[in-house]
């Protein structure tokens, strides 16, 4: 499934189209909505009522996405959003980059990361970063889930085209 067309791209000497796809509703059906789970805030919910956040990208040549092997996955080249030079899928962007795996946070809402450089490129580190000053919880012993504001999820319902529900 190619997504919600934005348009195509003159980059790398090609014609290259662009799709996003944001997983139907806000639901994670792979998951127990029954599972209580712990917001980046430390309150208590239930897995299934926490709006879930999956954008993904697919871009390519028209012939590449024929053969199914265009480009794509949780993120996108910058040169082709550039090119793109749409407001609606930088607008994208900027919402994935901030909310995309909004169910798998590693750090709460209290913790300032701290990087260090690793054999596979800078990380947060397990060790370095502080526990939160709140309950003491050590970052990356969990996934924190957090919630997307209630403006947030129809701005992202409008640029993928729903209907407001
Ligand atoms: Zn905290």
């Amino acid at each position: 499934m190619r997504g919600t067309y934005l348009g195509t791209a003159d980059v790398w000497g090609e014609r290259v189209k662009v799709y996003a796809t944001m997983r139907g509703d806000f639901r994670d059906t792979l998951n127990d909505p029954e599972r209580i789970v712990e917001t980046v805030e430390h309150e208590h919910v239930r897995y299934g009522d926490v709006p879930h956040v999956s954008i993904t990208w697919t871009y390519g040549t028209e012939r590449e996405l024929k053969r199914g092997d265009g480009a794509g996955g949780a993120g996108i080249a910058p040169e082709v959003i550039d090119a793109l030079g749409s407001d609606r899928a930088r607008r994208i962007v900027e919402l994935a980059d901030r909310w995309h795996l909004n169910t798998m946070r590693a750090g709460c809402a209290h913790q300032a990361v701290v990087w260090e450089d690793s054999p596979y490129g800078r990380r947060p580190s397990l060790e370095l970063t502080e526990p939160c000053p709140v309950t003491g919880y050590r970052y990356g012993h969990a996934w924190l889930v957090e919630i997307p504001p209630t403006d947030v999820r129809a701005e992202l319902r409008s640029l993928f085209g729903w209907t407001a529900a």
